[in-house]
This record gives structure tokens, C-alpha cells and sequence, in this order.
């Protein structure tokens, strides 16, 4: 198994901070007129929309979106390279974020105050995110505290999660990881402190530590906020080197490693390539690890006539595939799997919220307030600065 990274992904300028609660938008209601998906016209309607609307709007593709989004977007890539590129468009009156709602609320911070960020479906949220609410994070502190470890203690949450766990990071002397730059993150967290707190991905958290930094598995614990004491005994959490928060992404996690040992049967030669926010038996038995964007960049490498399982999002597995016709490309598990709440954003919500602006309102607009934003900062910046 090989986790390497591309090196320009750590060392982009990224801020972030807290718009509106997505546990409070689920559900909510597009005011005004969303087109109905069977309208023919769809195609035609956004490309009007956004020509009227010229350099006025820059609409952001994440890798995980549907073909009918993508296809407006002006640039395309994950959630820490599409914040760098809302950064680099101080002209872009309205910044169009077809992703989810942590990935607006960084756009949101990185723009100028001129700037509107607009995410097209309120409700696109993401479940591991949400997966980690303030009040339980402080909940989990405020034991270490009473233990007296909290001082021993280093907070670290990756980039997927709300601007409040960001904010409460930079307050506490932590640190923000990507999947490309948690190893960095993790080291210089044990030269700060003797544990790692890590929020909100147990996954990307525990893989890290073990097959990057050489922990064992019995350094790590589970804190389940939603047992009394986080489950855990004084006992485990005095001798814990890494406290993982019990969140994972609901799309990654679903592979097994009966999905890795299928494929293998099926398809001999296959090389499985997934990404680190996978369970641990399944990135252990892969043959490549790593980001979204190193994905990318290993199934643009390969010979023809390589085959590749692939485990991470649908949308983005099925996009290679066509891009790479000589090469046999699929999906790590049988059962497909998009992530349900980026697929929330379809052409239907684009065409209303491109045609929205036209009409000079400005739909869904991410806000973020300053305070969260300035320790969400703090806690960037110190990842900035990281080696
Ligand atoms: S793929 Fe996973 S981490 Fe990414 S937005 Fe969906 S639920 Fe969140």
C-alpha cells in the first residue's frame, strides 16, 4: 500500500469561518419558482443565466458533483483547492459554491466582504460534518479538563467540518489537517503536546496515525459523544495518544474489505486506489491511498490497459472512467453510492439560483460571523505554517 500526496496542496493560502447552522436548513424551501427536473430547457436556461451574468458570477465545481452541474462549472476540484480559487477571484461579485455547506462557509471567508457567496441548496450539508456539533466538542474538552489532560492535549480537525469545530480548534491551540497534509499536522501536534484530539473523521484520524506516524491501534480511542463520558474510562483516556472523535464519512465508510477482496476475485491485476477517509482494514488492503486530487492525478498517470478500483465518490469514479476509456476503471464495491447531500445540488437548483441573481436577488447566501471566522483563521493559519 502506497499514501503519497501531490506537496502543492499544503501550502495554499485558505481562511474560513461559520455561516448559518446547515442542522437548521435541512428541508428548507427555495423561494420562488425551482424549475422542475423534466423541463427541457434546463441546459439552455443556465447557460443564458450565467452569460447575462458574465464575470460577475464564478461557479465552483467539487470533483463529487453531478455531470449537469459540472458542466457550468468554471473550475473544478476539492474543497481545499476550490477555496484557493475563490480566493484568486477578488472580481466575482457572486461566487456560486456547487459543493456542500462547510466548503461556502470557507469561500464565504476568503472573499471580500463585496463578495456573496450563494450555495445553491441549502440542505447540501455533509453528515460527516455534521457529525461533530459544538456543544459536544466542548462537552468532551471540558472532561479532559476535569482529568487534567486537557493541557497535554492537542485538538486537530480536519478540514471537513463546520466553521464552529475550526473556530474552537484555533482557540485551543490546534491546528486544521487536509487529507494531503494530515501526517504534518499530526507531528507537529505531538511536538506541541503528548495527545491528539482529532474532529470529526475517526477514519482519516486513526489511518494517519498508524500507518503514517507508526502509532498502534491500542494508542487510539473512540470518544462516542453520544455515550456518557464520551465511553471511555479515566483509565483510557489518560493512556490514549489519540483520542479520535466517532464521526466518518458516510460514502467511504461504506467500503469493506469484502469490497477490496470482491474486486480482487472479479478483476485479477486490479489496483485499488481509495481514499484515506476509509475504514482502516480497507486502506490497509488497498494498493494506493490518498486525497481526491491525488486520485485524480494517479488514474491520469497510469498505462493504458491498467485496471483501477477505485473506492471514493461516484459521481467523480464514473467521470474518470469516461475520461480514461483505455484504461478499466470502476467502483470499489458493487453497490453504487453517491453522497447524497452533493448530489442535493442538480441543474434544477443552479438554474434557480443563476437566474435568481439575474433578477438581482441573491438566494441562499452563506454569512459568517466574525469571531468564529477569526479563530477558524488562527487555526488555518497555524496549518499554513506548518513544514
Ligand atoms: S463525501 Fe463524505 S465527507 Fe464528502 S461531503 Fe459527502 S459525506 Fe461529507
Amino acid at each position: 500500500m502506497t499514501w503519497a500526496e501531490p506537496s502543492s496542496t499544503a501550502t495554499a493560502l485558505l481562511l474560513l469561518g461559520r455561516g448559518a447552522d446547515p442542522n437548521t436548513e435541512k428541508g428548507v424551501e427555495c423561494p420562488g419558482d425551482l424549475p422542475a427536473p423534466s423541463d427541457p430547457d434546463l441546459v439552455e436556461r443556465a447557460a443564458r443565466a450565467k452569460a447575462a451574468l458574465g464575470d460577475r458570477v464564478f461557479v465552483l465545481g467539487h470533483h463529487y458533483q453531478r455531470d449537469e452541474v459540472i458542466q457550468f462549472a468554471d473550475v473544478t476540484g476539492d474543497s481545499f483547492k476550490l477555496a484557493r480559487e475563490a480566493a484568486a477571484r477578488p472580481a466575482a461579485e457572486y461566487i456560486v459554491f456547487c459543493g456542500v455547506h462547510f466548503m461556502a462557509e470557507s469561500a464565504d471567508i476568503l472573499t471580500s466582504d463585496r463578495q456573496r457567496v450563494v450555495l445553491p441548496d441549502l440542505a447540501a450539508g455533509c453528515s460527516m460534518a455534521d457529525m461533530a456539533a459544538l456543544v459536544q466538542v466542548e462537552k468532551a474538552w471540558d472532561r479532559f479538563t476535569e482529568l487534567g489532560i486537557a493541557g497535554e492535549v492537542v485538538p486537530v480537525t480536519y478540514m471537513n467540518s463546520s466553521a464552529d469545530i475550526k473556530g474552537f480548534v484555533g482557540r485551543n491551540d490546534g491546528v486544521v489537517c487536509t487529507s494531503s497534509n494530515a501526517e504534518t499536522a499530526l507531528r507537529w501536534s505531538f511536538e506541541q503536546g503528548t495527545k491528539v484530539f482529532f474532529l470529526p473523521d475517526q477514519h482519516l484520524g486513526r489511518n494517519t496515525a498508524v500507518l503514517k506516524l507508526g502509532l498502534e491501534l491500542s494508542d487510539c480511542v473512540l470518544y462516542d459523544p453520544h455515550k456518557p463520558n464520551g465511553g471511555l474510562t479515566d483509565e483510557q483516556l489518560r493512556a490514549a495518544k489519540m483520542i479520535l472523535w466517532r464521526g466518518h464519512c458516510s460514502v467511504h465508510g461504506r467500503f469493506t474489505l469484502d469490497s477490496v477482496d470482491d474486486v480482487r476475485e472479479r478483476v485479477p491485476g486490479v489496483n485499488v486506489l481509495v481514499h484515506p477517509e476509509c475504514r482502516h482494514e480497507v486502506v490497509t488492503a488497498a494498493d494506493h491511498v490518498g486525497s481526491t486530487e491525488y486520485i485524480i492525478k494517479t488514474i491520469e498517470a497510469a498505462p493504458a490497459g491498467t485496471a483501477w478500483a477505485v473506492g471514493t465518490e461516484l459521481n467523480l469514479v464514473r467521470r474518470l472512467a469516461l475520461a480514461h476509456p483505455d484504461k478499466q476503471i470502476m467502483f470499489l464495491d458493487r453497490n453504487v453510492c453517491y453522497c447524497s447531500t452533493m448530489n442535493r445540488i442538480d441543474l434544477p437548483h443552479l438554474v434557480w439560483a443563476l437566474e435568481e441573481l439575474v433578477a438581482g436577488r441573491v438566494p441562499n447566501e452563506i454569512v459568517v460571523d466574525a469571531d468564529t471566522a477569526h479563530y477558524a483563521r488562527v487555526a488555518l493559519d497555524r496549518m499554513l505554517a506548518l513544514p
